[in-house]
């Protein structure tokens, strides 16, 4: 997929002008931040399960090789095949060459996220085979031509009409509104495509290294099908996610649903090792694992960075997160966006492709709150700031007035007479120039900064109305 982190700033200026984007966005906050707020609070001890999960993801990247060659030789104990790929080009070389030596014709995916980051379906496209996503929100934006918007929801930035106008100009159906009817509308074209599929591909929610099992998560049950029905299934994984038992794992399903969706458990679990077996009825004759680093061995060697490898993709972050939600998915210009994107991707493609997205970032510290294993997300974005910053080629693609602005701000504030004197200013010439809770006018290159954002009227500082208050507080005290 390509790279366009750098029109950050233009992409996400027509975001926050897009009515209908930010109406879309906004139902986002309430869908999954309210649900996973809800079920942690129903827990007896969240902190202590989510302290358990970022444990358990520290021992496992600690033990990283010891756990993928045991995961290895465990798959194929069971009738597996394990491929390594080192970058997108090599993994998607292998899915391909797998594809082409077996004939395949049609191809069934179940929501990868990795797959997106590899390019994959644009890769097979490329070879004649035909793909189609599974997963209503992948199915919707497959048939829209866009990347996703959201981790676990890569649709969510439509409203159910303009999926419906989707629906009608792509698929020739009636201009249905409701869900249920979509979602009938898309299942019945998946079917016939289920059924003509050679080869299902998914991901890996995580991988058991003690058993060699792969695990995925769905509610719609469509991962199900693309890994029973075809002949071939092919599971593609980041290193990362390889933990080492199934305690560990309860402890993970404990935590990834209730992050993403606010349930206990997705309503489906599926822990496949191996291939089908003999006398088994269902499942595929052939399966491969493949496992993919594609920049992460070099994430895992910097001590400053490994925690970006604990993510489990869970989107929390993003739901709580006051820049995700005014710009949305797509400004970030890759696969991955919200907090989590604003690190991962300038460390997955070149750094200077993405130089914006840590600053994009309020640093409020939200996403730290919600993350199932306590990622440092704040920290991180600091740490990347810090580098790009070392950069001495680094402009961050912010004009130079601003960074003058930004600087003049920052000696401003260490010297508090004279920021208190520009303040005195600024609230006389507030009584002018701000009508009905607006600035009329303000100097560039505030002028610019302001033109989407509400600028408050400067308040009379503390100090100034600590006299009248701690006389009042007094008289209070003595009265009573
Ligand atoms: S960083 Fe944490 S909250 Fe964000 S997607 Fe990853 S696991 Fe979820």
């Amino acid at each position: 997929m390509r790279v366009r982190s750098l029109e950050f700033g233009q992409r996400a200026q027509e975001a926050v002008l897009d009515q209908q984007l930010q109406r879309n966005l906004q139902r986002i906050g309430v869908r999954f931040k309210v649900g996973r707020d809800m079920a942690f609070a129903a827990l007896e001890d969240p902190e202590g399960l989510r302290n358990l999960g970022r444990a358990i993801k520290e021992r496992s990247l600690a033990n990283l090789p010891h756990l993928l060659e045991t995961l290895e030789a465990k798959v194929k104990e069971a009738g597996g095949t394990v491929h390594w790929a080192c970058n997108a080009k090599e993994a998607c070389r292998i899915v391909c060459d797998l594809a082409k030596q077996r004939a395949v014709r049609t191809v069934v995916k179940g929501k990868s996220m990795v797959t997106e980051e590899i390019g994959l379906n644009q890769a097979l496209e490329a070879e004649g085979i035909e793909v189609w996503e599974t997963d209503l929100g992948e199915f919707i934006i497959q048939l829209a031509g866009e990347p996703p918007s959201h981790i676990i929801g890569p649709a969510v930035h439509k409203s159910k009409e303009q999926i419906a106008e989707l629906f009608a100009e792509k698929l020739g159906s009636p201009k249905a509104q409701a869900p249920e009817e979509l979602t009938k509308i898309a299942r019945e074209k998946l079917r016939e495509k289920f059924v003509k599929a050679d080869m299902g591909i998914t991901g890996a929610n995580a991988a058991v290294a003690e058993t060699g099992s792969i695990v995925l998560l769905e509610n719609e049950g469509n991962i199900r099908l693309s890994v029973t029905a075809p002949r071939i299934h092919v599971a593609l994984m980041g290193i990362e996610k390889v933990i080492p038992t199934l305690e560990d794992l309860a402890v993970i399903l404990a935590l990834l649903p209730r992050s993403a969706t606010g349930q206990k458990l997705s309503s489906y679990t599926s822990i496949i090792t191996g291939p089908r077996r003999e006398a088994e009825l269902d499942g595929p004759e052939e399966f491969h694992l493949i496992l993919l680093d594609n920049g992460r061995s070099r994430i895992l060697a910097d001590p400053d960075r490994r925690q970006s490898l604990y993510c489990l993709r869970c989107g929390s972050c993003l739901n709580v997160c006051p820049v995700y939600r005014k710009v949305g998915g797509h400004s970030y210009g890759w696969v991955y966006s919200g907090p989590i994107g604003a690190v991962l991707t300038p460390q997955l493609v070149p750094a200077r492709l993405a130089r914006q997205l840590p600053f994009a970032s309020t640093l409020c510290g939200a996403c730290a709150e919600v993350c199932p294993v306590k990622i440092e997300l704040p920290k991180l974005l600091l740490t990347m700031r810090q580098r790009l910053t070392e950069d001495p080629n680094f402009d961050g693609g912010i004009p130079l007035l601003v960074r003058l602005a930004a600087r003049f701000h920052g000696w401003l504030l260490t010297h508090p007479r004279l920021y208190r004197l520009a303040m005195d200013g600024a609230r006389a010439a507030s009584r002018v120039l701000v009508r009905d809770g607006r600035w009329l006018w303000l100097p560039p290159p505030l002028s610019q900064w302001a033109r989407n954002r509400h600028i408050p009227t400067p308040a009379r500082p503390f100090s100034s109305t600590w006299p009248k208050l701690k006389k009042e507080l007094v008289q209070g005290g003595e009265g009573a």
